[in-house]
């Protein structure tokens, strides 16, 4: 996959799962590390291609729009899904920013929880901390 490149970001093989995000800096708690970058397809689109892949890089920004990133997406596209995330979503006017949620430090993985996602229930969480939930969907009450 061919993909921009951000400031800062590298694509390397992760611990949690596949590749993911890994910073190449220090991004301080509360800064923008970068913002999510794709093409923009409806809510049903979304639903269609989450069947199709195995590796999903869409990210919803509201009730009908998501981004996919795997189509003029940038490093971003390969942040994973951890339970105690290093950094957070902020959906601006249609923008998706990654935001550290604590200093990170360079050769650190990026992580964010991922909240609900086009994932099956029963996906299995990978990301070894020590609150893990077990899934990557949060359950819905
Ligand atoms: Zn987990």
């Amino acid at each position: 996959m061919k993909f921009k490149l951000v400031e800062g970001l590298e694509v390397r093989p992760s611990g949690i799962e596949g590749k993911g995000c890994f910073a190449v800096k220090v991004f301080t708690r509360r800064h923008k590390i970068a913002e999510y970058a794709g093409e923009i397809i409806t809510d049903a689109e979304a639903v269609v291609r989450s069947r199709r892949r195995r590796h999903l890089r869409i990210c919803a920004i509201d009730s009908h729009w998501s981004l996919d990133g795997s189509i003029g997406g940038n490093a971003t596209a390969f942040i994973n899904h951890s339970c105690e995330p290093n950094a957070f979503m902020r959906i601006t006017h249609n923008h998706i920013l990654f935001i550290a949620r604590c200093d990170i430090q360079a050769e650190s993985e990026i992580t964010v929880d991922y909240g609900y996602t086009y994932h099956s229930d029963s996906k299995r969480c990978h990301c070894k901390a020590a609150t893990c939930r077990g899934t990557i969907n949060r359950p819905q009450d």
